[in-house]
């Protein structure tokens, strides 16, 4: 097993929700399954500032702006870099990542001068699979934003979710595909079923998750973070903190995007009471 010591936990700001036209079949924020969930245009810079003082008070060391739908619009974008201007005005010592889909050099070159440090994009899963997955766009032109992140020298976070009936093959597949890309961190997801998806099951066990954060920590080697993001309460239930015995480092504090997670100071107690510590700054 691996031997963390250090917990960075980061919080997600769901600043556009519910408003996309893609149909991934994972995602509760695509218009055409009529999730029940909260659904905005955008956010108000004053609840995104609110929110990140949160996030700092809970020892976050990032904070994702997150938009709903395929990529960045000229509005997106402005948005976008709005937001990360009044957060990093309000809040020091705290990194922002942008989370916005397809995106072009130019795009990512004027969130990295509005102050943008890290960019997530997933690939969800292995180019095989996710022609099942989604059928809007394709897996190639996610892999081309990840590309254009690290041209443009913003730090990669990119990630997948496990758990949507892929096989070990398709997990071992994106595992690479990730790995190629050296990201920073990679976020991984457990499927989050919800009765208006077209998935409905996630059928692995606390105890296969588990392996599956070993079998993605000894790929990827020690020196890239692994955060287990969505669906850890309702995958791991009572062996949720076991994550970090199986090589996890990093987690999402406070809610999902259209889930709620944990209060963050019952994840900072029982992280502490496993005798880690909390980062306090993420230097990478
Ligand atoms: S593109 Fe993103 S927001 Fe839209 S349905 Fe797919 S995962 Fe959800």
């Amino acid at each position: 097993m691996s031997e963390i010591k250090k917990v960075y936990l980061c919080a997600i700001c769901n600043i556009e929700s519910g408003t996309c036209s893609e149909d991934c079949k994972f995602c509760t924020q695509s218009v055409k399954y009529q999730a029940d969930i909260q659904r905005y245009k955008n956010k108000s810079i004053e609840d995104i500032v609110k929110e990140a003082i949160i996030a700092k008070e809970n020892k976050a060391v990032g904070y994702c702006l997150v938009t709903a739908g395929l990529g960045l619009t000229d509005k997106r974008l402005d948005f976008v870099c709005e937001a990360t201007k009044a957060v990093k005005k309000a809040v020091s010592n705290l990194k922002i990542i942008a989370c916005n889909g397809i995106a072009s050099i130019e795009q990512l070159k004027e969130l990295k001068n509005a102050g943008v440090d890290n960019y997530n994009h997933n690939l969800e899963t292995s180019k095989d699979f996710y022609k099942t997955i989604c059928t809007t766009h394709d897996w190639d032109s996610r892999y081309q934003t990840c590309q254009n992140v690290k041209e443009v020298g913003l730090k990669l976070i990119c990630g997948g979710i496990f758990g949507m009936g892929e096989t070990n093959q398709d997990r071992i597949s994106m595992i690479n595909s990730i790995k190629e890309l050296n990201p920073m961190s990679v976020p991984i997801n457990f499927f989050h079923p919800n009765e208006s998806l077209p998935l409905t099951k996630n059928t692995l066990t606390p105890k296969e998750a588990l392996k599956l954060i070993k079998q993605t920590r000894d790929a990827l080697g020690v020196d890239i973070r692994l955060m287990v993001a969505g669906g850890r309460e309702i995958t791991f239930k009572e062996y949720q903190y076991d994550i970090f015995k199986y090589g996890a480092n990093a987690i999402v504090i406070g809610n999902y995007l259209t889930t709620n997670g944990k209060v963050a100071s019952q994840d900072i107690s029982n992280i502490k009471k496993m005798g880690l510590t909390i980062a306090e700054d993420c230097k990478k």
